[in-house]
């Protein structure tokens, strides 16, 4: 028995026998199951989640400097990205995609196997336990990767200049990245519900979760509804903690909770005077 009929059990024995879930499951494996059983679906929920959410931000950093109510949450109120700003880093995302996401995918399309789709959903809260977990999972690997690229200069200029090229981040900023770190964050996101032996529904929550919370971190606004302001005791960082980041770049390197940068003694709170 492994760890995920262990899990099942003791939510069935919590809970009863019926994931609120499996209607949904059921409506996705009958109807899709095509799609949802290619290797190339993972990667197709990604890229269109990174675009899709990146929409309302930048459409918030092209007239938020005419809209007062959008205004009062950006974090560096004085800096806003320029045209040439925006274009540079969609050039680079397009780069990325063309040159590493697209023949990684054509690679699993042409290699991987279709994926059996279970019959039986996961519990919502195996599912929300399982999101947590590999956000936590890929929380403690980035802070080590990110960590060993600012403090050796080869990795720092080769690898992870081009992220810090701006220190006031917007949204379309997430994916400004050099291929190695693209590769080893889409690895990680990848192996993580591998290694949890997540449910299917579980890996796609956490992959497209993931990318929200990543878009959120870089967005550049820290509205009332940022992840930060919804999980309590201020355990975890997002916008302002990675603004932070940009900022300071020797503070703060988890990406989205904070227990490591304190533990480490790298945290920096959004107190701080900007501008
Ligand atoms: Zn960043
Ligand atoms: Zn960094």
């Amino acid at each position: 028995m492994n760890l995920t009929d262990v899990t099942t059990d003791l939510w069935i024995t919590c809970l009863g026998n019926d994931s609120l879930l499996q209607p949904v499951w059921d409506n996705l494996r009958l109807n899709y199951r095509d799609y949802l059983r290619s290797p190339l679906f993972p990667v197709v929920l990604t890229v269109s989640s990174y675009f899709v959410l990146c929409l309302p931000y930048l459409v918030c950093d092209i007239i938020g400097d005419r809209w007062g109510w959008v205004q009062q949450f950006k974090i560096q109120p004085s800096h806003r990205p320029t045209a040439s700003t925006l274009l540079h880093c969609a050039g680079v995302t397009l780069y990325n995609h063309v040159f590493l996401v697209l023949p990684a995918s054509v690679a699993q399309w042409a290699w991987r196997p279709p994926v059996d789709l279970p019959e039986q959903a996961p519990f919502l809260m195996e599912l929300i336990a399982g999101v947590i977990g590999n956000l936590l999972l890929f929380d403690f690997q980035y802070f080590i990767w990110h960590v060993l690229h600012h403090k050796i200069r080869w990795l720092y200029v080769s690898f992870h200049a081009i992220h810090h090229k701006y220190s006031c981040p917007f949204a379309l900023a997430t994916q400004c990245l050099s291929g190695w770190e693209l590769v080893t964050v889409g690895f990680w996101t990848t192996l993580n519900p591998v290694i949890l032996q997540s449910h299917l529904l579980t890996t796609w929550a956490f992959m497209v979760f993931h990318v929200y919370v990543s878009i959120e971190d870089h967005c550049g606004y820290d509205f009332p509804w940022s992840t930060s302001r919804l999980i309590p005791f201020g355990i975890y960082g997002g916008p302002s903690d990675h603004d932070m980041h940009h900022q300071k770049p020797n503070t703060n390197f988890a990406p989205h909770f904070n227990h490591w940068d304190k533990i480490f003694g790298t945290y920096a709170d959004d107190l701080k005077p900007r501008d």
